[in-house]
């Protein structure tokens, strides 16, 4: 528009604040963004083999594993850079709690069905009369749930992720997490990050 024009100004201003978000910062903004924006990393590196039986109606797994792959998208402000998150970065994190993961038997400690007893050097698991199970220490990734399902292996990612993620990205506003026990068949968990 030429001439005389002393309508809205600039729609965005590259200064302080960092986000752009509809709420937030609407004070500070001249003009509130309203899409939602998210990037996705997922399988490929993003991969892990571990052992678990999960328990179900009463009833337990015999003990089996799965090449699992993980599925990560966040969802958030978008920076003054246009970046939701970095992928490296996103990668990187991810891979490090598959690596947790890795070669491990996934114990679900706060089992309401399993018979769990911690030792300095093993886990001792029993089910029922007649099912006893004794691993190394070394050997066990003890999960803080009640279950080893996929659905819960993929909020302890999300509990993971957003413990590491939000110092250096606080403008994520959701992690959802997909863990694959196999191709098309996945467990999944989402949360929105309060503030
Ligand atoms: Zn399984």
């Amino acid at each position: 528009m030429q001439g005389g024009y002393t309508g809205s100004p600039p729609a965005f201003e590259c200064a302080v604040p960092q986000v752009l978000h509809s709420g937030r910062y609407k004070s500070e903004l001249i003009e509130v963004d309203m899409m939602q924006r998210k990037v996705t990393v997922e399988r490929n590196s993003l991969k892990f083999a571990a052992a678990h039986f999960a328990t179900f109606c009463g009833e337990c797994e015999p003990v089996h594993g799965h090449n699992y792959a993980v599925i990560v998208e966040v969802t958030g402000d978008i920076t003054n850079d246009s970046w939701v998150a970095d992928f490296s970065d996103l990668k990187r994190t991810t891979r490090r709690f598959c690596d947790e993961l890795d070669h491990k038997f996934i114990l679900q400690m706060q089992s309401r069905v399993l018979s769990i007893t911690e030792r300095p050097q093993e886990y001792e698991i029993r089910f029922g009369k007649g099912r006893r199970y004794v691993f190394p220490r070394q050997d066990v990734y003890p999960l803080p749930a009640d279950n080893s399902t996929a659905e819960r292996i993929a909020e302890w990612f999300a509990g993971k992720l957003r413990e590491e993620m939000l110092p250096r990205w606080p403008n994520l506003t959701n992690i959802t997490i997909g863990v694959e026990e196999a191709p098309g068949q996945a467990g999944w968990y989402s949360e929105d990050i309060a503030r």
